[in-house]
């Protein structure tokens, strides 16, 4: 049985890309068949895998607009299992173009359909907005929506709206999009106020919030502009611990067999 989710979170930076490169890079090391999708114009989980984005035969783009079929917009990366439909600037003007489509909030759940059972994970990663592209991937996302959520001041803040809009999204689009669980990154164990905002996010989402939490590592912001993840680029730092231990808690919680 096939997993499908969106990392969502329409704040910018507080880990989305990281987490679907790593997790996905961890959970196809467990043996899983992963693809990653990148719906996100800045395409940097394409860059990240050594991909460049502004010289692709095809991208996302192609799928939504285009009609042309996913299979043959999937790339292979370094990472045997793991696999990638990329992203492309272009795709800043297909939120525009989608508008005038029929039945445009279904358009990347369409798409992928013809091969998701090929995959025991999809992991769709988002823009930081909530626009239509972001609709499209929680719509897709058949299984639910993890968020990562940065431990800084603040955290909570903006995450009302989108858990309204996860709300909106179930009712209307995919009823069956829940909460798989909001992941805590940048933890810094140097500081009060890492432990503080977890301790906060805990008290209102209670076992919504993964047990591991993902430490602010140099390493994890090195490795991509080697177009590497922290499983090859330094699988022992504290970082790539971490997002080992995430891919395990995610495939136990699923209750999918190694
Ligand atoms: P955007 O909203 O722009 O898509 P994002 O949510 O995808 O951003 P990332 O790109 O994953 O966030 O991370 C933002 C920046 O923080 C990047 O430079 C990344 O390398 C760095 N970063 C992410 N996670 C960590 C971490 N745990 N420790 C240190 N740096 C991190
Ligand atoms: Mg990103």
């Amino acid at each position: 049985m096939s997993k499908t989710y969106a990392l969502a979170n329409q704040k910018g930076g507080v880990g989305k890309t990281t987490t679907a490169i790593n997790l996905g890079a961890y959970l196809a090391l467990s043996g899983m068949r992963v693809l990653l999708i990148d719906i996100d114009p800045q395409a940097n989980t394409t860059s990240s895998l050594g991909f460049d984005k502004n010289d692709l035969p095809l991208s996302i783009y192609d799928a939504l607009i285009n009609q042309v079929p996913i299979a043959k917009i999937i790339l292979l990366t370094d990472l045997l299992c793991l696999e990638l439909v990329p992203s492309t600037p272009a795709l800043a003007g297909a939120e525009v173009e989608m508008v005038g489509l029929l039945a445009r909030e279904h358009l990347l759940r369409k798409a992928i359909a013809p091969v998701v059972e090929r995959y025991d994970y999809v992991l769709i990663d988002c823009p930081p907005s909530l626009g239509l592209l972001t609709i499209n991937a929680l719509t897709a996302a058949a299984d639910g929506i993890i968020i990562p959520v940065q431990c800084e001041y603040l955290a909570l803040e903006g995450l009302t709206l989108l858990i309204h809009t996860v709300n909106l999204v179930r009712d209307s689009l995919n009823p069956g999009l829940r909460i798989r669980g909001l992941l805590m990154t940048m933890y810094d164990t140097r500081t009060n106020l890492s432990q503080q905002v977890v301790e906060e996010v805990r008290k209102h989402f209670a076992d919504k919030v993964f047990d591991t939490l993902i430490p602010r590592n140099v390493r994890l912001s090195e490795a991509p502009s080697y177009g590497e993840t922290i499983l090859s680029y330094d699988p022992q730092s504290k970082g790539g611990l971490a997002y080992r231990a995430l891919a395990q808690e995610l495939i136990a919680g699923d209750n999918l067999k190694l």
